[in-house]
């Protein structure tokens, strides 16, 4: 939704000015999907903004649901005909948690990743990250389920940091009292570490979480698997996170996709603590531990055995780490699995 689009509508018609203020806490508190629902606006009003004014900036397609419930995929057309995803996550608190895209592709181009496999197409405006965060609330609302969205990760389509303005002026909406109301400690921007990004980011938000997409500690293997390592390598990381933590005394998170064979052994975990001790105190990291979902061929999960030995090792050698649940890895909609093309065509959207 954009309100200056809307300000400027409502003048041209002559409305009362105070019909903008009625209309953005219909849109961000109330969550309104269809014009017809404001109730407190004038009928003639409603029909005006009914035929000229789109909340969402985007066509919902594609609405796919996991087997269990707790993981919705929504695909989005966009007004060019590109296309986006994001995911809604029911944690196991009941609370809902969104991961959020914020380009049309990738450039980073990370071999494993689906996203990474469409090169970039563009960046996304500030509005058509935030219409992702108020489509799910929306959903919430319409499937009557509790709650509303407590928790956004910007994890999905895209590097945040290459479109760090629009990313920056979408989480100053996320935590505005105005707009969405969300603690930025219940955000997280991830990261594959480009240095220029993190050192904003720590001055412009430290108290919005920092997560860092490392899969490796060498940067022989990073050079594969995260390909601009080669312009910013584990020195230069090493080095900004260090400085990161010592501004801001924040925790940060270390995202580590495990594939087998790959970077999945006891080796590999001794060196990945060896490597953050170096940085800084164990204290500043929670290790997420994500299980490979089987996107690419030539990438495989490791068992979950090897899953849960990796994790012991990290947690003996005195570092905080989980394996993250795979939620909607069955609707191709966990980390890394967020390719934006109309693949499936089994399933229509449920509501538009
Ligand atoms: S894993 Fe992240 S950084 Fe790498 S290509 Fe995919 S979206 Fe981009």
């Amino acid at each position: 939704m954009n309100l200056k689009t809307v300000e400027k509508f409502l003048a041209l018609r002559g409305h009362k000015k105070y019909r903008l203020r009625q209309i953005q806490n219909l849109i961000y508190k109330n969550f309104i999907s269809d014009w017809n629902e404001a109730a407190i606006l004038p009928k003639d009003l409603k029909k005006d903004l009914s035929e000229k004014i789109n909340i969402l900036s985007f066509a919902v397609k594609k609405l796919i649901e996991s087997k269990d419930a707790k993981a919705v995929k929504a695909l989005f057309e966009l007004h060019d005909k590109n296309y986006i995803e994001t995911v809604l996550l029911e944690t196991s608190s009941g609370n809902f948690s969104i991961c959020v895209s914020t380009q049309v592709g990738c450039s980073v181009k990370c071999p494993f990743c689906a996203t990474g496999k469409l090169g970039l197409k563009r960046n996304l405006s500030e509005e058509e990250i935030t219409d992702q965060v108020l489509f799910w609330n929306q959903y919430i609302k319409k499937e009557k389920r509790k709650g509303r969205v407590s928790g956004v990760v910007f994890m999905g389509m895209g590097e945040p940091f290459f479109n760090y303005d629009l990313t920056a002026q979408s989480i100053k909406k996320l935590i505005s009292p105005d707009f969405f109301s969300l603690a930025s400690r219940h955000i997280s921007v991830s990261t594959f570490g480009y240095i220029p990004g993190i050192r904003k980011f720590a001055k412009d938000f430290p108290q919005v979480n920092l997560a860092i997409s490392l899969h490796a500690v060498n940067n022989i293997l990073r050079n594969k698997l995260v390909p601009l390592n080669a312009e910013f390598p584990l020195e230069k990381l090493s080095k900004v996170l260090g400085e990161y933590i010592e501004n801001t005394h924040r925790k940060v998170f270390i995202e580590y996709v495990l594939m087998k064979g790959v970077n999945d052994s006891k080796k590999d975990a001794e060196k990945l603590v060896k490597w953050l001790r170096k940085v800084a105190s164990a204290k500043y990291f929670t290790i997420n531990i994500i299980p490979y979902n089987e996107t690419v061929k030539r990438f495989k999960a490791p068992s979950p055995d090897q899953a849960k030995f990796f994790e012991s090792q990290i947690q003996m050698l005195g570092v905080a780490a989980t394996i993250r649940k795979s939620l909607g890895s069955d609707i191709q909609g966990a980390c890394g699995q967020l390719a934006g093309k109309r693949a499936n065509k089994s399933k229509k959207a449920k509501k538009d």
